[in-house]
């Protein structure tokens, strides 16, 4: 028999969207893992009830119904576009971020094959496929920006490189590359080449369309900015080589295949235009809240680091995501600190979530040179659009107690 989760009080800063039912929510009291996934926005529930409700239709279809569907997905491809700074027939709409890097590592490489670099701290979806094609890794400085003398090196000893992939914000730590810079040495060095970023975690907090100008492929996926799971898109300017990955009806001018998830679709739009529309505002009040949460436990717990920042040459909290709090702190083990702050009410993580949950071992620390007893108290603390000071003071308490009980130290 399936048992009811606990219930456990809703209070201002808990995850429920605005505009569900009050009383009890079996949610989490601190939700402080929003690169992991954040709520959903309310414009977005409206947009997709639309289309989970009364509405319906394939929109690759000839008759009305299908028209009708047809306009909605048009009408999310104008607003997509338009938020992310290119044509709406660059947009490809795709089943999340995974399956947009996918599409543009895999997908270059089968229409132009030939050496493929990427940093050394991409998500999975990026270095999977990188790897799948006999590609390469470039390294990181301390503080997580890329080397852009070592890309130049890079591109250098591989002559014909077809594909350049850089993240525009990284999903652990926060860190945000100057992907300008990186378009310009790709440009000067190998100019034939692709250069693909993901955008996936920039997207709620950064302009993309300004910071991703010169790019010829652009990932995002709309559940990080409030829009639902399982959607995405790809940007595709105009001239890129690319190979389809997904074959069959030729949906998304032949380049993916598949029936349009037209309700996540429409709701990733809405979701979108929100996003752009209080991003400022939320970006500067999510700031202050970090730079508290951080400070704070700085302060709290004798011997932590902010990671690529403290003690780092040219570390910078200014270069970090808004929302990205990453700290290695001593003696303790991550996975029994989240055990501690779960017990606590506090959803946090570690490194990024992987399919099994478990806590693997983090690339992304071991590529920024921290060592590995270092590592071993990875603790990332992500705050959203819908954090509130009651979130940082809740972590504040918590985690710092967390810490002392593991670390034996009396109360
Ligand atoms: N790229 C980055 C940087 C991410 O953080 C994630 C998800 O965590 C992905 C790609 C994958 O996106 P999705 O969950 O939509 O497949």
């Amino acid at each position: 028999m399936a048992v009811p989760p606990a219930a456990v009080p809703c209070r201002p800063g808990g995850i429920r969207p605005p505009g569900c039912d009050t009383g009890p929510v079996a949610v989490p009291l601190t939700y402080l893992d929003h690169a992991a996934t954040t709520a959903l926005r309310p414009e977005a529930r409206e947009a997709m009830l639309e289309w989970l409700g009364g509405r319906f239709g394939n929109p690759s279809g000839a008759h009305p119904v299908a028209r009708a569907a047809r306009r909605a997905v048009d009408e999310a491809r104008d607003v997509v576009g338009g938020v992310l700074g290119c044509r709406p027939n660059e947009v490809v709409f795709t089943s999340g971020g995974t399956e947009a890097d996918n599409l543009a590592v895999r997908g270059v490489h089968a229409a132009r094959p030939g050496p493929v670099l990427c940093s050394a701290i991409e998500h999975e979806a990026v270095l999977a496929p990188v790897a799948q094609v006999g590609g390469s890794t470039v390294p990181v400085e301390p503080t997580g920006r890329i080397d852009l003398a070592a890309l130049t090196d890079a591109l250098a000893a591989a002559a014909g490189t077809t594909l350049v992939s850089v993240m525009a914000a990284n999903n652990e730590i926060g860190v945000v590359q100057p992907i300008p810079d990186v378009v310009e040495a790709v440009r000067h060095a190998a100019p034939d080449a692709t250069v693909h970023t993901d955008a996936v975690q920039a997207a709620p907090w950064l302009d993309v369309a300004a910071l991703a100008a010169g790019v010829d492929l652009v990932a995002v996926s709309a559940h990080k900015f409030g829009g639902p799971q399982g959607v995405g898109a790809l940007v595709v300017r105009r001239g890129t080589p690319l190979h389809a990955q997904a074959l069959g009806g030729g949906q998304e001018r032949e380049l993916r295949s598949g029936t349009h998830n037209v309700a996540g679709i429409a709701g990733m739009a809405a979701a979108l235009t929100a996003a752009a529309r209080d991003r400022a505002a939320t970006a500067a009040r999510v700031s202050r809240l970090r730079d508290r949460l951080a400070d704070g436990l700085l302060a709290a717990v004798p011997g932590a680091i902010e990671t690529g920042v403290s003690g780092v040459a040219g570390g910078d909290r200014r270069h970090r995501l808004p929302g990205t709090v990453h700290l290695c702190l001593p003696d303790v083990e991550s996975e029994a600190l989240l055990f501690l702050l779960e017990a606590d009410g506090v959803c946090a993580s570690a490194a990024s979530a992987c399919a099994s949950g478990a806590q693997q071992a983090s690339h992304v620390l071991a590529a920024l040179g921290v060592p590995p007893e270092r590592a071993t108290g990875a603790l990332r603390l992500t705050l959203g659009w819908t954090s509130t000071d009651a979130d940082v003071d809740a972590a504040l308490t918590a985690v710092p107690a967390a810490v002392a009980r593991l670390q034996g130290v009396p109360a």
